[in-house]
């Protein structure tokens, strides 16, 4: 049986991540014939979530929808409704818990100050032992917020990040770093924040409703068959492996989950706990049952790992420095000569987006293709 509803597509969309299936939700709106193929054998992309034990996983990492923008948070609740989440973030520091980001609870906790005039004197008083320009990350970090919360709530994690001592880093990679002086520990500032019911597969599977969809489909791997079918691509993989990475890798960091499966009701009793110090080996552990309950009475955590990336790993975050930005702009001359390839999302662009950011990208670029 042929899966296909048409012999011949105006858009061939490569990616049914979060871009893809905009732009799809948008050209099937206007009257298109549109065909997504998607190599992976599910959709979603990275927001990707499968129900286990009666619990949303979050595969690719925690995923909290956050936004200021209306017109994205409008248009998202039309595919799933949200829930009332509101995003805190625990530190584990050898065993002392600290509230993130650093606030007056923190503050609090790692001092026992009591009021914003106390905890400014004493971040003041810190970072006095800097002095002219740092010269590196550990030096910036304390002249931000003083030697206490760099050694228990910035170095471990931070050199687990980059797997490399803070003072071997470069002090530009925190520029500044989130200091409250309230008692506020909401993650995000956002207007709008919340974690969809029935998880990001769903709401994705909604978006695409009435699209010819293909999984487990590269389409890098019978290009010239796919190219025949559409008159236009709308293009969300990497650049670079589009153009068989003729000017050679883009660089990412990389990030492995080991989950695990607890027979029991609540592990640590939050979404998300930073480990800050240097000898636990991960990052964080992400308990997924605290984004949304459905009620179960085992648990699942991911165990969150940075690790160095090598071609052919999975591209999480693309690296914005001088080298990589100049051959990124190299990848764009080629692909601004390719007329009928439009280059989008996270990959396509080279670039960190937060969904909302691509989701208000893939409008945007909808609003262009199809005005
Ligand atoms: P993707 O989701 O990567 O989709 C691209 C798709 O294209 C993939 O499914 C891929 O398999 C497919 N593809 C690639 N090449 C081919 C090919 N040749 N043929 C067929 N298919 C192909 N954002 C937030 O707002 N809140 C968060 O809390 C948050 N947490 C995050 C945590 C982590 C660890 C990471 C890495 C990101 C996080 N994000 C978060 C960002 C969010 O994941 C992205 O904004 C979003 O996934 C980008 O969607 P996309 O469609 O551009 O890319």
């Amino acid at each position: 049986m042929n899966p296909l509803s048409h012999s011949h597509y105006d858009y061939l969309i490569v990616g049914a991540g979060l871009y893809g299936a905009v732009f799809a939700r948008q050209a099937y709106d206007a009257g298109k014939k549109v065909l997504v193929l998607e190599r992976r054998p599910h959709i979603a992309g990275n927001v990707y979530t499968r129900l286990d034990h009666n619990i949303h996983v979050h595969e690719y990492g925690a995923h909290i929808f956050h936004t200021d923008n209306e017109e994205v948070w409008n248009y998202i609740n039309r595919f799933a409704r949200f829930s009332r989440y509101t995003h805190s973030v625990i530190a584990n520091f050898k065993g002392e818990m600290y509230s993130l980001p650093f606030n007056m609870y923190t503050f609090n906790k790692m001092w026992d100050v009591r009021t914003p005039k106390e905890a400014r004197a004493m971040i003041e008083k810190q970072r006095q032992e800097i002095t002219g320009e740092p010269k590196n990350l550990e030096e910036q970090a304390i002249s931000l917020v003083g030697r206490d919360v760099f050694e228990k709530l910035v170095k471990g994690y931070t050199e687990k990040q980059w797997g490399r001592d803070c003072k071997d880093l470069p002090p530009f990679i925190i520029r500044r770093l989130p200091v409250r002086l309230t008692y506020d520990n909401r993650y995000f500032n956002a207007l709008y924040q919340g974690i969809p019911q029935g998880g990001y597969t769903d709401l994705v599977g909604r978006m695409l409703e009435g699209v010819d969809v293909l999984t487990n489909t590269d389409y890098l791997k019978a290009r010239e068959k796919w190219d025949a079918l559409a008159d236009r691509i709308v293009y969300t993989g990497a650049i670079d492996e589009f153009f068989d990475y003729s000017l050679g890798h883009l660089e990412y960091r990389s990030v492995r989950f080991e989950m695990e499966t607890l027979d029991e009701p609540d592990f640590q009793g939050t979404s998300v706990v930073n480990y800050t110090d240097r000898e636990t080996p991960f990052t964080r552990i992400l308990e997924f049952k605290h984004f949304e309950d459905l009620g179960s009475d085992c648990t699942i955590i991911a165990r969150e790992y940075s690790s160095e990336w090598k071609p052919g790993d999975e591209p999480y975050y693309p690296i914005n420095d001088e080298k990589n930005g100049t051959l990124y702009a190299r990848y764009k001359e080629l692909a601004n000569t390719r007329k009928n390839v439009r280059f989008g999302g996270r990959l396509g662009e080279y670039r960190y987006y937060d969904m909302d950011g691509v989701i208000a990208s893939a409008l945007d670029a909808a609003r262009k293709e199809l005005a």
